[in-house]
């Protein structure tokens, strides 16, 4: 034992307290075969608990664009941005994003965890106020934490009051696509508001960015939302991007700050040239083939028509982030496992993720689905809910 006795209680104090209300969180190792399918403990699943919504960590051009890129770069970006570990990768992999996306400029992290971060603690200090959806994604609270600014947080279906303290700076921060509910921002009334009280809106579109919009763009182009209305925009590339690392997308002395100011974007290494350039090619792909996004619509409407048809409750998400409400931690286990031995994966969604009360499965869908995919799931959650939670069937 390498911890002094005093810290080995005292972990395990807590461990255990989770432990008993059902909260403990523990890692599975497996091993990600073909699109959307994963193997866990020597069984193979139909995965639906991964973000690869367009199927794009597994498509050959971003492979090999990765495989080349690495071969003459190497894997290692080597150094922080700012100490030469920007190269030309990254920089056409931002010039080609902020076209996109129709913005100024566009500055990459190492994570959108960081991106979060970065972005909230470069623009407020602790005279700023910052409004933020009660369900907003952990990384948003952290940065205004990281920021020392006051954080007020809005209940999810209402709006913030922006009228309480004109003199003082505010900012409005909400979650595009909300990452455990799948529901969308209240996006054309926020900006309404956040403009007229000259309130700084910032949206992190971690799960919209590829999925969401005619063309990808994400949420703000589905709701016709542009830069005047959202100045601030965050995306990952972790997600439908299939790779890895995040953005912020705006005009040009945004940016210029936060090269500036932004911490977790100045003291990290600087994302793998090899993964900008496996990017700039899911990027091309997004851009050029509509076709996965098309697909997975159609498998979104499928499953919401197919649960209805079963009695499933769903809640109210037109992306492919479609959760299935449970209520408590521990039967949200059970019915995950029991959803595993019937061949099928889901996320078992528990607080603090979610709020108490609130644990859900949270199934997500990906272009790598095909219709008997979805089928095989609906009729296996149907199984285990009859099993195990009829009263949820309507
Ligand atoms: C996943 C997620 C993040 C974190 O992004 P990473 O690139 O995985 O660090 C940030 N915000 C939201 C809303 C997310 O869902």
């Amino acid at each position: 034992m390498s911890l002094s006795v005093g810290w080995h209680r005292r972990l395990s104090q807590k461990y255990r307290l989770a432990e008993a209300q059902a909260l403990k969180r523990s890692l599975t190792v497996g091993q990600s075969l073909g699109p959307g399918k994963i193997r866990l403990g020597g069984k193979d699943l139909l995965n639906f608990s991964s973000n690869d919504y367009l199927g794009l960590s597994k498509h050959p051009v971003v492979i090999n664009a990765f495989i080349d890129a690495a071969r003459q770069m190497g894997v290692g970006a080597t150094a922080s941005h700012l100490l030469f570990g920007h190269t030309t990768s990254h920089a056409l992999l931002e010039e080609e994003l902020a076209v996109f996306l129709g913005r100024e400029r566009v500055l990459l992290f190492s994570s959108g965890y960081a991106a979060n971060l970065g972005v909230i603690s470069a623009l407020a200090d602790r005279h700023c106020i910052i409004h933020q959806d009660r369900l907003n994604h952990a990384s948003l609270l952290d940065g205004a934490l990281l920021a020392r600014a006051r954080l007020k947080r809005y209940a999810h279906d209402a709006l913030p009051d922006l009228s309480e303290a004109s003199s003082l700076p505010q900012m409005v921060v909400s979650d595009g696509v909300f990452s455990m509910d799948g529901d969308l921002l209240k996006g054309a009334l926020l900006s309404k508001i956040a403009r007229a009280a000259d309130a700084l809106l910032i949206v992190d579109d971690a799960h919209g960015i590829g999925v969401m919009g005619a063309g990808g763009r994400g949420t703000l182009e589905a709701m016709g939302l542009d830069a005047e209305d959202v100045p601030v925009l965050i995306g990952t590339l972790g997600k439908a991007f299939g790779t890895g690392g995040a953005f912020v997308a705006g005009d040009k002395v945004l940016i210029d700050h936060l090269v500036q100011f932004a911490r977790p974007y100045i003291y990290t290494t600087a994302m793998p040239p090899a993964l900008a350039e496996a990017t700039r090619a899911s990027l091309r792909l997004v851009q050029e083939d509509p076709s996965s996004r098309c697909h997975l619509h159609r498998l979104i409407d499928f499953f919401r028509s197919g649960a209805r048809a079963r009695g499933l409750p769903l809640m109210a998400s037109e992306t492919p982030i479609q959760p299935i409400r449970v209520g408590g931690a521990g039967q949200v286990i059970v019915l995950m496992e029991a959803l595993q031995a019937q061949g099928v994966l889901v996320g078992a969604v528990r607080p603090p993720t979610v709020p108490p009360g609130g644990a859900r499965l949270r199934c997500a869908l990906s272009a790598s689905h095909s219709l008997e995919d979805l089928e095989k799931l609906l009729d296996a959650l149907h199984r285990v809910f009859q099993r195990t939670m009829p009263e949820v069937l309507s």
